[in-house]
């Protein structure tokens, strides 16, 4: 049975080598006789699969020897709790700051609400005009020198990839330059973690949810700098404190095992590949051949600013809406799938993460070259 391309936003296409080989593996993991299912999380077979993707991750995305690197669960979602729990009240203020850029910043901005003084350092929640073109709201990134991060403020926290609406941060401000030298950058990084190089030096904490694309649903991957554990609000459930979760390196309670296997498991790929620089060249060769197809025609749109389009999701939406579905229909049966914008937005988004191979883009664009010509 050949395999769809699949562009969902997430869960998500995962590498086939990486699923063929945990197919191998599924009854036998290296002559242990057991499943890593099977497997304790105390046992020296997980813990060496465990250790060995924390220390594949690390060299991915070089990360220095001052952060923890650790598995949870609960998702983005749940970090979005997590974080201003154990980081809020760093320095005694209870207070943050957070740029708005799309729907997840958005959602992460009201869950930090409910745990101290939260304030927006900045939002694209209009239009505006960039280069002399019209932006509309969420279509945009307001520029790091007109965020007013506080200085008091424990963080300040940014999307850098905004799944929903298809905006992606280039790089990460210094804070020191806005004036907060002591303020911490917390990124979520969930839905392009591991598409491209990081400066991880530059973030106190980054988490992402696996799913998107760097294995499958049920692990969070968290990044934090050592220094900043220790300071948890007393609501903070034990199970989420960093500073344990850390000090227990993921196994503080029962791990997401399979989970971690399978990321482990795509870091090998991706070494493989020649690591995350290699990736992110697929990446921008993917990302380009889409765009610049989108941009020659007039019947579809991205409406994203070109600086800040994602090369991980791509929306876009057709000239003439009341063809979506027969756009949508079509696509299918061509076996091109989860095509379909996010509920909130509408449209179309072609997610096309690592795992997708270029020839899914390639067969996207004809499929969509074709539904043009016969509806154009
Ligand atoms: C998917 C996603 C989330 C939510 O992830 P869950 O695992 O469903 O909690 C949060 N932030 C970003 C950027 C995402 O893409």
């Amino acid at each position: 049975m050949a395999r769809p391309w699949n562009f969902s936003a997430g869960p998500s296409v995962l590498p086939e080598a990486v699923l063929k080989r945990a197919a191998e593996e599924m009854l036998d993991w290296h002559g242990s006789g057991m499943s890593v299912m099977e497997m304790s999380h105390r046992g020296k077979q997980f813990i060496q699969i465990c250790d060995e993707a924390e220390a594949d991750l690390r060299t991915l995305l070089s990360i220095p020897e001052e952060y923890g690197v650790v598995f949870m669960q609960g998702g983005a979602t749940a970090e979005n709790a997590i974080v201003p729990m154990n980081l809020i009240n760093l320095r005694g203020t209870k207070s943050a700051d957070y740029v708005l850029t799309g729907q997840w910043s958005r959602k992460s901005f009201k869950e930090a609400q409910r745990y101290g003084d939260v304030q927006v350092a900045a939002a694209s929640d209009s239009a505006t005009v960039l280069g002399g073109v019209e932006q509309a709201a969420w279509t945009w990134v307001p520029q790091a020198r007109d965020w007013h991060v506080r200085p008091e403020s424990a963080y300040v926290h940014l999307c850098s990839n905004e799944t929903i609406g298809g905006v992606e941060f280039v790089d990460w401000p210094e804070l020191a330059s806005l004036g907060a030298p002591d303020t911490e950058l917390v990124v979520d990084a969930s839905s392009h973690f591991l598409s491209r190089p990081m400066d991880v030096s530059r973030a106190g904490l980054i988490y992402a949810g696996a799913q998107k694309n760097a294995g499958p649903a049920g692990v969070t991957v968290v990044i934090v700098r050592k220094d900043l554990l220790g300071h948890a609000l007393p609501i903070c459930p034990s199970a989420f404190d960093y500073a344990n979760v850390v000090e227990a390196r993921s196994s503080f309670n029962t791990p997401p095992t399979y989970g971690i296997y399978m990321l482990g498991l795509v870091c090998k790929w991706l070494l493989a590949q020649g690591g995350v620089a290699a990736i992110e060249q697929a990446n921008i060769a993917k990302a380009d051949l889409l765009y610049s197809y989108l941009d020659g025609t007039s019947f579809y749109r991205n409406p994203v600013e070109k600086s800040v389009r994602s090369r991980m999701n791509v929306p876009f939406v057709l000239r003439d809406a009341s063809l979506d579905a027969a756009f949508l229909a079509g696509a299918q049966e061509a076996g091109l799938m989860q095509l379909k914008g996010h509920k909130s937005v509408g449209g179309m988004r072609a997610s096309i993460y690592n795992a997708l191979p270029i020839e899914g883009v390639r067969a996207l664009i004809s499929y969509m070259q074709e539904f043009e010509r016969r509806h154009g």
